[in-house]
C-alpha cells in the first residue's frame, strides 16, 4: 500500500531564477515519492546575487541558506532552495548542494550538475534526477542523518556526478529507520515503506 504524506511535515521548494522552476517541480515530486512529506512548490526568489564571491565568481552556499532561514517559516517545516548558480562552501572547491545538520534550509545547485562530459552535455532527464539526488541527500541532512557508509545511499557523500549517477534513488535501511523516527515515511507490516 502506497502510504501518504506524514503526520503533516510541509516541504517547500523554492526556484531561485527562471531557469530552476522545472527542477524544482522535479524535487518536489521526489520529495513526495521518496519521503512521503507534502511538497510544494514555493514562489520563486530572484538569483542569489548577493551572495556572489567577488575574488572566487562563485557564490558562497552558507550566506543563501543563511538568508533561506531568515524569511518567514510560513506553512513549511523545511525549505530547499534550486538554483543554477555555482556554490561554494570554503573548504570546498564547489558543492552540488548544501544544509545544516537540522537545519531548516537546504540548496541545490544544477550548476556542475550539467556540465558537459566528453564534450556532450547530459540528457537533461539525468540532470533532472542528479538534483533530485541532491535535494533529497541535502534533506536528509535537515532531518538530521549524517553521512553514510554505504555506497549505494543516498546519504553517502559523493563529490561528482559520477558517484551521483551510481548511487540509487534509496536511502539504506539504516538512513530510512532515522528518518520514519523523526516522521519521514512510514512503517507498514511488511516493514518501512
Ligand atoms: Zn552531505
Ligand atoms: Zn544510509
Amino acid at each position: 500500500m502506497r502510504p501518504g504524506p506524514a503526520r503533516g511535515i510541509r516541504v517547500g521548494v523554492i526556484p531561485m531564477g527562471e531557469e530552476t522552476r522545472l527542477a524544482a517541480k522535479v524535487i518536489a515530486a521526489h520529495v513526495e515519492g521518496f519521503m512521503h512529506l507534502e511538497s510544494m512548490v514555493l514562489d520563486p526568489l530572484p538569483r542569489p546575487d548577493f551572495a556572489l564571491d567577488p575574488q572566487r565568481l562563485q557564490y558562497d552556499a552558507g550566506c543563501v541558506i543563511e538568508d533561506l532561514e531568515s524569511r518567514p517559516r510560513g506553512r513549511c517545516d523545511k525549505v530547499v532552495g534550486v538554483t543554477a548558480v555555482d556554490l561554494f562552501v570554503p573548504v570546498f572547491s564547489h558543492v552540488f548542494g548544501e544544509a545544516r545538520l537540522g537545519g531548516r534550509a537546504a540548496l541545490v545547485s544544477l550548476h556542475r550538475l550539467g556540465e558537459a562530459e566528453e564534450g556532450r552535455r547530459p540528457p537533461p532527464a539525468r540532470v533532472l534526477e542528479r538534483a533530485a539526488k541532491v535535494a533529497l541527500h541535502e534533506l536528509g541532512h535537515l532531518f538530521s542523518l549524517t553521512h553514510c557508509s554505504d555506497p549505494g545511499c543516498l546519504m553517502h557523500f559523493t563529490g561528482d556526478v559520477a558517484g551521483l549517477d551510481a548511487t540509487a534513488l534509496l536511502f539504506c535501511r539504516y538512513c530510512r529507520e532515522f528518518l520514519a523516527a523523526d516522521g519521514c515515511g512510514q512503517r507498514s507490516e511488511a516493514g518501512l515503506v
